[in-house]
C-alpha cells in the first residue's frame, strides 16, 4: 500500500482504528469498471473474483448504479411495518427462476442471515423434537450462531462453543452416510449445489436426487444454500437445477443485488405458511434502495441471459486453464471454478500465496484450499480479459517459486 492508501485504511502507527479480523488488506480499491478495478495508484486488475461472486454484472454497471441512484433520491427506508415498490415485483422474479412461480419469499441482508431464517422457518414448520438439521463437512452457511452451526468446520465452531444444539455433519456427496444421518430428530437438511468456501466441490446430480427422495420420504425439508452458486452462476439460474429437483426451501445472497446487501429466503408455499407475523425480522431485510439495486440486477441478468453467458465462459476459461502446465485440474461449474495445482506449479506455495502474487502481477482471485485457487469471475468479461489474467495466472506458475 502506498503511504496515501495507508492513511485511509486507518493502517498508519500502530493502532489501526480496525479490528483485524481480515488481517492487513493487500490493496485498497478505489474504482471499478465491469471485470476490472483500479488501486488508488490507477493500477488497474482484471477481477476474477467479483468480490466472491457479488457483483457479476461488473463493477459501474450502467443500469445499477441508475437504479441505486434514483432510489436514493426517492426513498431509501421505511422499514417493515410498511411496503416498498421493489419487495412484490422482486419476490415474483426470484419464485420464477426457482420454480415456475409458486413459492414465497422472505428478504434478508446476507447469506448468513438468509440461512439463519431458512433454519427458523424449519424449525417452525416440524415443530420440537424434530429440530435436527443435517449438513455437509466442508460446507459453508456463514457466520452467525445457527448458520456457524451448520457449517461443516468443526475448526471454525471451537471459540464458540457452545452453538446451537441439534446439527450433524456428514460426508459430501455419499448418499449412504447421509441415510445413516437421517436420525428422528431431524427435520431439515442444508446443502449447497456446489460447495464454494469448502473448496469449489460440485454435488453430484444423482446425490441430489437421492438427497430429495429420502427427504420425500421421511418428511424431511430439503434447504438448498445457494448464497454462492445462485443467480447464474453455475450455467442454470439455482445449482440444483443441474439434478432437476426442487427443494422446499432456497437461501440466496451474494450475486442478487451487484453488491448491495441483499439476502432472500424463498420456501414453497405451504413451508412459508409457518412463518407469520412476528416470528421472524429484520429492520432493514427488504428494503427499498436494496431492493431497487436487486431488481435492476434480476432484469439485467435476464436480458443477457446470465446462466448461459456462464455456460460458453465456462468453456474459455477451462480452454485457456486446463493447457496450463501448473495446473491439476478445473472442476467446479459456470463461473465457480477451482482450479487445482500441481506440485510443479504450486513450487512449494499455498493456493493463497499464488493468488497474492496473481494479484501483485494484476489479476483477483483467492485461494480456496491449500492447494486450489477459486475463479468467479463476472458474466461481462471479455474473451481478451480472461486470456489476460489467465496469462498472469501463467507466469506466476511458471515462476516456481518468488522474485529473485
Ligand atoms: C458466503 C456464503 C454464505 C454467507 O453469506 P454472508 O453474506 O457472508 O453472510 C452462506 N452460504 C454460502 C454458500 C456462502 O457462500
Amino acid at each position: 500500500m502506498t503511504a496515501e492508501q495507508a492513511r485511509a485504511w486507518g493502517a498508519e502507527g500502530d493502532h489501526s482504528p480496525l479490528m483485524n479480523n481480515y488481517g492487513s488488506p493487500p490493496r485498497l480499491f478505489v474504482r471499478g469498471q465491469g471485470a476490472e478495478v483500479f488501486d488508488a495508484d490507477g493500477t488497474s486488475y482484471v477481477d476474477f473474483l467479483c468480490g466472491i461472486a457479488v457483483t457479476g454484472l461488473g463493477h459501474a454497471h450502467p443500469a445499477i448504479t441508475a437504479a441505486i441512484t434514483a432510489q436514493a433520491a426517492k426513498l431509501t427506508h421505511t422499514s417493515n411495518l410498511f411496503a416498498n415498490e421493489h419487495q412484490a415485483p422482486v419476490a415474483e422474479c426470484l419464485s420464477r427462476l426457482i420454480d415456475g412461480g409458486s413459492g414465497q419469499v422472505l428478504f434478508q441482508n446476507s447469506g448468513a442471515e438468509a440461512n439463519e431464517a431458512a433454519i427458523k422457518l424449519v424449525r417452525k414448520y416440524q415443530g420440537r423434537g424434530r429440530h435436527g438439521v443435517v449438513s455437509a463437512l466442508r460446507s459453508f452457511h456463514g457466520r452467525t450462531m445457527a448458520a456457524l452451526a451448520a457449517t461443516g468446520q468443526p475448526e471454525k465452531h471451537e471459540p464458540y462453543q457452545p452453538l446451537p444444539e441439534g446439527f450433524r455433519h456428514v460426508v459430501w456427496n455419499d448418499l449412504d452416510e447421509f441415510e445413516r444421518s437421517l436420525v428422528p430428530e431431524v427435520g431439515g437438511v442444508i446443502l449447497e449445489s456446489v460447495q464454494g468456501e469448502g473448496g469449489v466441490n460440485p454435488a453430484r446430480d444423482d446425490y441430489l436426487q437421492g438427497v430429495r427422495k429420502l427427504c420425500d420420504e421421511r418428511g424431511i425439508l430439503l434447504i438448498m444454500d445457494e448464497v454462492q452458486t445462485g443467480m447464474g452462476r453455475t450455467g442454470r439460474w439455482f445449482g440444483f437445477q443441474h439434478a432437476g429437483i426442487v427443494p422446499d426451501v432456497v437461501t440466496m445472497a451474494k450475486g442478487i443485488a451487484n453488491g448491495m446487501p441483499v439476502g432472500a429466503v424463498w420456501a414453497r408455499d405451504e413451508v412459508a405458511a409457518a412463518f407469520g407475523p412476528g416470528d421472524h425480522g429484520s429492520t432493514y431485510g427488504g428494503q427499498a434502495l436494496a431492493l431497487s439495486a436487486a431488481r435492476a440486477t434480476l432484469t439485467e441478468l435476464e436480458a443477457i441471459d446470465a446462466p448461459a453467458l456462464a455456460q460458453r465462459l465456462e468453456g474459455v476459461f477451462r480452454h485457456h486453464l486446463e493447457a496450463l502446465p501448473g495446473v491439476d485440474h478445473v472442476r467446479g461449474r459456470g463461473l465457480l471454478l477451482g482450479v487445482e495445482l500441481n506440485d510443479e506449479g504450486r513450487a512449494g506455495r499455498s493456493g493463497a500465496e499464488i493468488a497474492r502474487a496473481c494479484l501483485d502481477k494484476g489479476m483477483i482471485c483467492s485461494g480456496v484450499t491449500p492447494t486450489a485457487l477459486r475463479l468467479a469471475p463476472p458474466y461481462v468479461i471479455s474473451d481478451q480479459q480472461i486470456e489476460y489474467g489467465v496469462g498472469v495466472l501463467a507466469d506466476v506458475l511458471a515462476d516456481h517459486g518468488g522474485d529473485h
